[in-house]
């Protein structure tokens, strides 16, 4: 558990380097997030570039834990296999609980 822990911390780090070899700036995203999933058990890095519509994922996947790096046609919602143990990884939909969250802070607003 350690040393996957610690190859892990290591090893998240190749979108990043990506971002930093080829000066990507936010302007260039489809669609850009890094948050963790599944109550922090996992970790995920997506960039999607609109140049080509490659989704980059980058993962700790939640369920065996292991680090992975894939690339997919970019499309929503996006959902991948873990590499690892083959089970689905999701992604939360963030706007859309955004948005929830917006109307209720206006009807509290208003109210
Ligand atoms: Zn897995």
């Amino acid at each position: 558990m350690f040393v996957i822990t610690m190859v892990a911390m290591t090893e998240f780090n190749k979108i990043q380097s990506m971002v930093k070899e080829k000066g990507i700036a936010s302007r260039d995203c489809e669609y850009h997030t890094q948050r963790n999933i599944e109550g922090g058990k996992g970790k995920i890095r997506i960039l999607a570039l609109k140049a080509d519509k490659i989704a980059h994922v980058e993962y700790i996947c939640p369920h065996c834990q292991k680090y992975g790096y894939d690339e997919y046609p970019w499309k929503r919602p996006f959902s991948f296999k873990c590499k690892n143990c083959d089970k689905k990884i999701s992604v939360p939909k963030l706007k859309e609980q955004f948005k929830r969250e917006q109307k209720k802070a206006n009807k509290a607003a208003e109210a």
